[in-house]
């Protein structure tokens, strides 16, 4: 009986002052803590407006590459597909017709070539297994989207623009103006 009494007597806490009961000190230690971060450096950015600066490492979106004539340096050999863990490649094959000589630079092209973003980690192993410098990875992010199957990138999403036909859009691409 002893012990619960000087037990009850240790839990009993002394009344709150005025000062204390209207946190006046509690809330200029807050407001201290805010203003502070006014003055430090921001770590975030005005994306899109401002862009942080790649690391020369850093592997983005896809491109299927032309060459300096404009034509597409793709032979749909397959090697990228077999490469890459993430099986998000795949592609079909057709031959070059006659006449076809101006648009792919060998006698077999991909007529089909899709990648799935969703399943791409992007480790680069596309880029280093392909034999043509057909395919490299820019430093472009992959956009967002609403739906999974607009994350599946054909040739329309892929192929860098023709450096012949439109020069300029050749540069953006690759980042030359
Ligand atoms: S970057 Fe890697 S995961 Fe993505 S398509 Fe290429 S090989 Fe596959
Ligand atoms: S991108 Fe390169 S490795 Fe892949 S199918 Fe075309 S030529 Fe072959």
């Amino acid at each position: 009986m002893q012990a619960l009494t000087t037990r009850a007597k240790q839990v009993q806490r002394k009344p709150l002052s005025w000062v204390e009961r209207i946190y006046l000190w509690n809330i200029f230690k807050g407001m201290l803590i805010t203003f502070s971060h006014i003055f430090k450096k921001q770590p975030t950015i005005h994306y899109p407006e401002q862009k942080r600066t790649f690391s020369p490492v850093f592997r983005g979106l896809h491109v299927l590459n032309r060459d300096e004539e404009g034509r597409e340096r793709c032979t749909a050999c397959g090697l990228c597909a077999v490469a890459c863990p993430a099986e998000a490649i795949t592609m079909e094959a057709a031959e070059r017709m006659q006449g076809e000589e101006h648009l792919y630079r060998e006698e077999k092209y991909a007529a089909k070539y899709e990648i799935n973003m969703l399943r791409c980690i992007f480790c680069g192993l596309c880029e280093e297994a392909c034999p043509k410098d057909a395919i490299y990875l820019s430093e472009t992010f992959t956009p967002s989207d609403f739906t999974r199957e607009s994350f599946i990138y054909g040739k329309e999403n892929l192929l860098i623009p023709d450096p012949v036909k439109q020069p300029e859009a050749f540069a953006k691409a690759r980042g030359l103006n």
